[in-house]
């Protein structure tokens, strides 16, 4: 690749970017930096009737908090700006003028009823009905093909309503390259000629894209399959204009969990996971669940949307997004939908759980819990370390590490069971004997004197273990009881063994 790569990840704010979204701006990263390319941001935010306030800012923080931020866009290294097609609507008419003058665009007066008559009048006949070669120059429809040019402008200088429709090719066989998909052949006679500039001032999608990225020198198109329809008038509309065209590549869509159809914005709610990067609240008020606010690491979201389309061709899953830089290819990008998994996600995130520094997990822990606002957070980064390995949030290390922080009040039911027997106030009197006299409180001490005493005396281990982790934690759970011991301290071990022994007499 002689030129410099440049991608763009081109939303339209909308509404809160979706996973698919996110995972459509990964790829564009990936590639633009394992390339030393430039990865752009551009707001698609022509249609009016569907901007969303608030949407544009969500996207850049959602990027951001995955750790891809833009090199150019909005606010940033403006060279090919403005980035918001709001602000370049002065730009787009003079092309959409240029295609009516070389002939490959045209005027059309036609109103929403005429066509809506036009279409039932197909469906009448079993037909559809397809504003293209077939029909525009009939005279039914009302275009600049079949007035002549002065009824055309006295017209538009009458005001009347027009949009500005490209001129699709008859009996042209396209032949189009996709980087993922190979090549794709195209019959022009199915297209219809797509309006390009609507009667609001406004360009439509279509034109406003190709424009941009002409002048944003885009090198590599990577978007969502459901662009791939639109490939063919994108491809027309470059030859229109005489420009060469980007590369293009469509990724594969994302399946819901079940492997059918298309992973929606709702299936979230439905199925109890987020499909957002992060938490939004709609201007209605209704609040939709995201990643972040889940408890979910932004590495392990990085790593599970990578494996959305995407894999190394080895066994290797864990992938820092440094890795992924290094190791991605749009080759490797395969064309069938890939399937959401929430496990997995659930999967990535307990192991980069692991890799978290103990004191950052604590520092979080604390915030989030009353309990230990005047806890020292070198204590909770030492009980964290004894837990993390059976957490995969952050939100669940309470229930797996209280104990360190509070006395039981009460003993679980079924545990007390299993674990009191006849004969285990007298085995619990002689461990607090053994806790007192273990000066040098250590946790190899306590297991010297505990397991000493359990062999010297030919006591079954779980005689002794069980009422004791019961004593400590209130149920028969947790890490090790030497562990625990010890971190909580002589006095307080003592205590809570007295406090079985009392709940039992
Ligand atoms: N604005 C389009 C979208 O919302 C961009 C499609 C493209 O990348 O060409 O997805």
């Amino acid at each position: 690749m002689s030129q410099k790569v440049r991608v763009r990840f081109a939303p339209s704010p909308t509404g809160p970017l979706h996973i698919g979204g996110v995972r459509t701006a990964l790829f564009n990263y990936l590639f633009a930096k394992k390339h030393g390319g430039d990865f752009v941001l551009r707001i698609e935010d022509t249609d009016q009737n569907r901007f969303v306030e608030g949407a544009e800012e969500y996207i850049i923080k959602s990027l951001d908090w995955c750790g891809m931020p833009f090199d150019e866009g909005p606010g940033k290294n403006e060279k090919f700006g403005p980035y918001r097609q709001s602000e370049r609507k002065h730009l787009y008419r003079q092309y959409a003028d240029d295609l009516i003058a070389s002939g490959n665009a045209y005027y059309a007066f036609d109103t929403a009823e005429q066509l809506d008559a036009e279409r039932k009048a197909h469906e009448a006949e079993g037909k559809t009905f397809i504003y293209n070669w077939h029909n525009r120059e009939k005279g039914h429809l009302i275009n600049s093909l079949v007035l002549t040019p002065e009824e055309t402008q006295a017209k538009i200088e009458a005001g009347d309503d027009y949009v500005i429709r490209f001129k699709s090719p008859q009996d042209e066989n396209l032949i189009l390259k996709d980087i993922i998909r190979g090549t794709i052949k195209i019959d022009t006679n199915i297209l219809d000629d797509k309006v390009l500039f609507k009667s609001d001032g406004m360009p439509t999608y279509h034109l406003a894209n190709i424009v941009d990225d002409h002048l944003m020198e885009i090198t590599h198109v990577i978007r969502g399959e459901e662009w791939l329809p639109s490939l063919a008038l994108h491809k027309l509309l470059y030859d229109a204009f005489g420009w060469d065209a980007p590369e293009f590549a469509h990724l594969p869509l994302i399946l819901k969990p079940t492997g059918k159809g298309k992973l929606s914005k709702r299936d979230g709610d439905k199925l109890g996971f987020p499909v957002f990067p992060l938490e939004y609240t709609a201007p209605d008020g209704t609040v939709s669940r995201g990643y972040k606010e889940d408890g979910y690491f932004p590495e392990a979201v990085v790593n599970f949307l990578a494996f959305l389309g995407w894999n190394p061709g080895t066994e290797q899953e864990i992938f820092s997004l440094e890795q992924l830089v290094s190791d991605f290819e749009l080759e490797k990008v395969h064309k069938a939908g890939a399937r959401f998994d929430p496990d997995k996600t659930k999967w990535f995130n307990h192991h980069y759980m692991q890799q978290q520094l103990d004191l950052h997990l604590a520092e979080q822990f604390k915030t989030m819990q009353p309990e230990l606002a005047e806890m020292d957070v070198n204590y909770i980064a030492l009980a964290v370390g004894l837990i993390k390995e059976r957490a995969t949030f952050v939100s669940d290390f309470w229930n797996l590490s209280h104990f360190f922080f509070t006395t039981p009040t009460s003993f679980d039911e079924k545990a007390s069971k299993k674990a009191l027997k006849e004969g285990t106030e007298d085995v619990l009197n002689k461990v607090i004997e053994l806790v007192n006299n273990t000066e040098d409180f250590t946790v190899e001490n306590l297991q010297t004197n505990i397991k000493g005493w359990i062999t010297d005396n030919e006591i079954g281990f779980g005689k002794v273990m069980m009422p004791l982790r019961l004593a400590l934690v209130g149920a028969l759970q947790g890490p090790d009881v030497f562990d625990i011991m010890y971190m909580i301290g002589k006095a307080e071990t003592v205590k809570r063994i007295e406090n079985l022994i009392k709940s039992i007499s």
